[in-house]
């Protein structure tokens, strides 16, 4: 059934219709676009309360900027959730984020990210759950359903095509119709279907020629037409650029306001006849049915913003990185024992938590533990010696202190100050209307000033990016000149400029000023002025030797190592898949010294690991949320499984991966174009097809403790699989039973072998379980373009039971008749 027939009360559908009949022609148009930037306008006089979103996927951010405002719970990433392979926690932790969302007095989560890992240098990777369809799917379902049981609408996103950062808001995604059937478009088919989404969000890029927000095929044909689809679509942010073209196609709420094409632009074409009542009508149903289902009709809450930072969200967190970190490798090391002798916590992100990936779905968290703060938490304070080893920055650390703004109504820093601010970092990204208003947003100065004391003598790196020209002194020297040479680069949503350094000598224990200018530039696709600048000590080989000297003392040394949101982050894609910075060689340093050397990884997606072989264990651990050093911790030291199974391939190198090509326009794109030339063939996919060796296949998880399939069986013709699992170690844990289907003399191109089913079990040790796993009728199908149906085709199927996409214990041939489904 349709799980929006649940929420569709008779009651609800005739009030609709009343207001329909009473809302004035501009009060329906009043009604499809933002007030603000996270707004609908009320319509106090007809009842209608003011709906308010808020950026999610990884909690509930509130409104205002990007940076600071209420504090919020961080939770794990996308690619964190989707490598717990657990459809019931993802389900609480849905429920969790709509709490949040109600702290944050709005009522729908722009969230979440459901995009497929196509390419593993895409900058929003981390925040989409996996490369495969079917996993994507079933971890969209439970954080939707999540959401939506607590009274929170999911905006699942981004409507579609929309797998890399670059030339985000205009790139033409050019895919094939089998492939986006049974691939990109699966984890949409599924909110909708399944969950019962009531919002999705269009994507920024075109689709085969036509921007997603205009693209009637998809809009409407697919989702309402085919899908049944009765929820809104709203475009993402500055993502809508028509009048007629967009709400024709079936877009219902342009974001954000104020509203740049429709408005009186709107009431034109419809006075004009290109635009007809009906269609608008239509639009202003869905929205008053969101309106009605998140609980705002006759209902005007007071807008008020809180932080509630609860423990049973820590507990819940803290559980859920754990059950997301993955072992990819471990000799035996693992879990940890108590300690004899002390260990080495090495690496940049030993001090520094890497909770979150950056962008849009960037929260001020209650708090991060790190993972030395975890350590000590479980070890003590002297029982861990810490080396950062190098630096991972893609950016100077930002700096934090009383930072005095004056802002200039004028871009030349003259006349009288318009309004003055403080902030208490580095970093702005500026929402109209800021500086009271006082100054007008394309068309302003200011400038910055700040002092701290220097702790350190010797030179000191500065460095700093804008959208918007901008200059640095410290102690009235010029360091960095981003003023006349000032363009956009891969910074603040490819509105910034990339960051440029310079370095001064500072002497210890003295009052260093420092002075920024900024002048804003006309705005591109957003209009929001930023600038971000940081300062760091650059580290050398001394630091390098420090670490290693830290490791010959310690009994174990722990490296922790990866990226953080600076890399992981919306609106760039990242440049290679290898450590930034010099931490390859730190690795191979520290395993050299010690060969009790476990990594802990943190990043967004796969990385090239030329030190594996060199290292007794590597935990990816991702971006975890608050708690980072805490779950990890617990992971170590065995107080909790290593949970996670890769929800993407880790290939052996980058131009492994399937879309890493020789030619630009299959990546990163061409001429505006990114071709997805490999089709179905993505992921696990891609390496079945090619022959090629994975570093970690897809699937892959290590456990403390032994599984085996002891009996595997299929029934109903294929459509039921019951695997029998059993924990033949001597500790109880987890794994994951992953259910795969090829089809054997296909006259179609198909897969090897494709994730069709799947369920995670916690065993005692010695226990067994049977499992049962559904197959339905399309998980033998491929989509027939031609047909348009799905079909499966008369013949042999290989149906396997496995711990992963390599690693399959139980294979049965079934014979299946031919079968059309329809779409
Ligand atoms: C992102 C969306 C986000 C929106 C609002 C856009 O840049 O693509 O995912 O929800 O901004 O912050």
């Amino acid at each position: 059934m349709n799980k929006q027939a649940a929420f569709n009360s008779p009651d609800l559908e005739t009030r609709i219709e009343s207001l329909l009949d009473q809302l004035t022609l501009e009060e329906q148009v009043l009604l499809l676009s933002g007030e603000d930037f996270w707004t609908l306008p009320a319509i106090p006089r007809l009842g209608i309360g003011k709906l308010r979103v808020t950026d999610g996927p990884n909690g509930a951010r509130g409104g205002g900027s990007l940076v600071g405002g209420k504090t919020a719970a961080a939770f794990p990433i996308g690619i964190a959730l989707g490598a717990t392979w657990d459809v019931d926690l993802i389900r609480e932790i849905g429920g969790a984020i709509a709490e949040e969302v109600k702290s944050k007095g709005a009522q729908v989560a722009l969230a979440p990210t459901i995009n497929i890992q196509r390419s593993v240098t895409n900058g929003r990777n981390f925040e989409c759950y996996s490369e495969d369809p079917e996993l994507s799917a079933a971890i969209t379902v439970a954080y939707v359903e999540g959401l939506q049981t607590n009274g929170v609408s999911a905006m699942v996103k981004h409507y579609a095509g929309n797998e890399s950062e670059i030339e985000r808001t205009t790139i033409n995604s050019v895919i094939d119709e089998r492939s986006l059937r049974e691939v990109y478009l699966r984890p949409f088919e599924a909110a909708v279907k399944e969950a019962g989404t009531w919002g999705i969000m269009s994507s920024y890029n075109r689709l085969n020629g036509t921007y997603a927000a205009e693209n009637e095929w998809l809009l409407t044909d697919v989702l309402r037409g085919e899908w049944r689809y009765d929820g809104v679509v709203m475009s993402d942010w500055f993502g809508s650029r028509a009048t007629v073209e967009t709400i024709n196609a079936g877009l219902d709420i342009e974001m954000p306001g104020p509203t740049r094409h429709w408005g009186q632009q709107l009431l034109d074409a419809i006075a004009a006849g290109e635009v007809t009542t009906d269609t608008l009508r239509e639009r202003v149903r869905v929205v008053l049915r969101l309106i009605g289902r998140i609980g705002l009709l006759d209902h005007m809450p007071d807008f008020v913003e809180q932080s509630e930072d609860k423990p049973e969200h820590r507990a819940l967190i803290r559980r859920a990185g754990a059950a997301g970190a993955v072992l990819l490798k471990n000799d035996g090391i693992l879990p940890l024992a108590k300690p004899k002798a002390k260990i080495a916590a090495i690496g940049p992100n030993a001090s520094v938590a890497q909770i979150m990936g950056g962008g849009s779905s960037q929260l001020n968290p209650h708090y991060r533990v790190t993972p030395l703060q975890g350590l000590q938490a479980r070890l003590g304070d002297n029982a861990v010696i810490h080396a950062p080893g190098c630096q991972n920055h893609r950016w100077e650390p930002l700096m934090a202190g009383e930072m005095h703004v004056e802002f200039f109504d004028n871009t030349e820093l003259s006349g009288p100050v318009a309004a003055t601010d403080t902030l208490d970092h580095s970093v702005a990204f500026w929402v109209p209307p800021f500086a009271g208003g006082k100054v007008h947003p394309n068309k302003f100065s200011a400038r910055l000033r700040t002092t701290f004391t220097v702790e350190e003598s010797g030179p000191h790196s500065f460095g700093i990016h804008a959208a918007g020209k901008v200059r640095l002194y410290v102690n009235g020297t010029l360091v960095v000149d981003i003023w006349d040479s000032w363009t956009r680069g891969r910074t603040f949503f490819e509105e910034g400029c990339d960051e440029q350094t310079g370095l001064i000598d500072l002497v210890a224990g003295q009052e260093a000023e420092v002075l920024m200018e900024f002048a804003a530039v006309p705005p591109g696709n957003l209009n929001n002025p930023a600038f971000r600048f940081g300062m760091s000590r650059p580290l050398g080989d001394a630091a390098i030797a420090e670490a290693v000297r830290a490791a010959t003392e310690a009994e174990t040394a722990i490296l922790f190592v990866g990226r953080n949101g600076e890399w992981d982050t919306e609106g760039s894609d990242l440049p290679n898949i290898s450590l930034p910075g010099v931490q390859d060689a730190l690795v191979a340093a520290v395993a050299a010294a010690n060969p009790r050397t476990v990594v802990v990884l943190q990043t967004g997606g796969p990385v090239e690991m030329p030190w594996v072989n060199d290292v007794a264990a590597v935990l990816q651990a991702w971006y975890p949320g608050q708690e980072c050093g805490n779950a990890i911790t617990d992971v170590l030291f065995g107080d909790a499984e290593p949970g996670g199974r890769l929800p993407q391939t880790f290939p052996a190198k980058w131009s492994d991966n399937p879309a890493h090509s020789a030619d630009p326009e299959i990546y990163p794109g061409k001429n505006g174009n990114v071709r997805y030339a490999e089709g179905i063939f993505i992921g696990y996919r891609h390496y079945d097809a090619k022959g090629l060796n994975p570093l970690f296949p897809f699937g892959h998880g290590l456990s403390y403790t032994r599984f085996e399939i002891t009996d595997f069986q299929l029934s109903g013709n294929g459509a039921i699989a019951a695997a029998t699992v059993r924990n033949t170690g001597d500790r109880a844990g987890s794994t994951v039973v992953q259910v795969y289907v090829g089809a054997e003399n296909s006259l179609v191109d198909r897969p090897v072998r494709e994730l069709k089913g799947f369920a995670k079990v916690d065993l005692a040790a010695g226990a067994e379980k049977t499992l049962t796993i559904p197959l339905p009728s399309r998980a033998y199908a491929y989509f027939d373009t031609d047909a348009q149906v799905w079909r499966t085709e008369e013949g042999q199927y290989t149906v396997s039971a496995g711990f992963s996409a390599t690693d399959l214990r139980a294979s049965i041939t079934v014979c299946k008749s031919a079968e059309v489904i329809l779409k």
